[in-house]
């Protein structure tokens, strides 16, 4: 069923405390935890406890919850200290865009300049 755990999900395993993470922010419905392997001073991931592949299906099959995901990501920046000057928040979409783990998740990057157009 849409939103279900799924057995072979690393980060279903990081909900359910089965794969060790630093978080940093926990909801009813949303983990924020620090990037294994951050790419900016400050690297947080913002993912849904309920499983979806990617923010586009989590937005079409609960657009509140995606919601809640963008909500917490300025949460993140807040306590980060990364409002200002900036933040970037990027949801890596397929393989091709760098997606790697196929549970929706919010980068939250900041700390440093970032570029644009990225890379
Ligand atoms: O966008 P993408 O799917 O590549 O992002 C997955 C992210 O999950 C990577 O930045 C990776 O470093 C991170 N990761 C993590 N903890 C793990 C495994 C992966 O923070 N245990």
């Amino acid at each position: 069923m849409a939103g279900e755990p799924q057995a072979d999900c690393l980060f279903c395993k990081i909900v359910a405390g089965d794969v060790p993470a630093t978080v940093v922010r926990e909801t009813d419905s949303v983990v924020a935890f620090r990037d294994i392997n951050p790419q900016a001073p400050s690297h947080v991931l913002v993912i849904p406890k309920a499983h979806y592949p990617d923010a586009a299906s989590l937005a079409a099959a609960e657009p509140a919850l995606a919601a809640e995901v963008l909500r917490e990501a300025g949460e993140v920046a807040a306590l980060e200290r990364t409002v200002d000057p900036g933040y970037r928040i990027v949801f890596n979409t397929g393989s091709g865009a760098g997606q790697t783990v196929f549970h929706a998740h919010a980068h939250i990057l900041g700390g440093r300049g970032l570029a644009w157009p990225p890379g």
